[in-house]
């Protein structure tokens, strides 16, 4: 019985997003193929705009109505990331 806890924690990491059992990405098939579209489309703007950053892009993905529900889930999960380790950065620099 202690097994199955044991298999299901060794395959056991989830997709950053929903949750879905992965092996060996930090999402499901579904969030890596969203997050390969994203990044196609970055470099396809990045040629029209040089100088436009990923956050300004993921930001304007998010606005646009065409942009998929597992491509926002994405774009999200990448704002939120990025939020998340600046707030971090801060606090180190306040602690030292
Ligand atoms: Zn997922």
């Amino acid at each position: 019985m202690g097994d199955r806890w044991a298999l299901s924690h060794e395959a056991g990491s989830t997709c950053a997003i929903c949750q879905r059992v992965v092996s060996s990405s930090p999402y499901c098939k579904y969030h890596a193929i969203a997050l390969q579209s994203l990044r196609d489309g970055y470099s396809k703007w990045k040629s029209a705009y040089p100088e436009i950053s990923w956050e300004r892009y993921l930001d304007s993905v998010l606005k646009l109505e065409v942009t998929g529900q597992w491509t926002v889930e994405v774009a999200r999960n990448k704002i939120r990331s990025k939020k998340a380790m600046n707030k971090l950065n801060s606090t180190e620099r306040t602690q030292k």
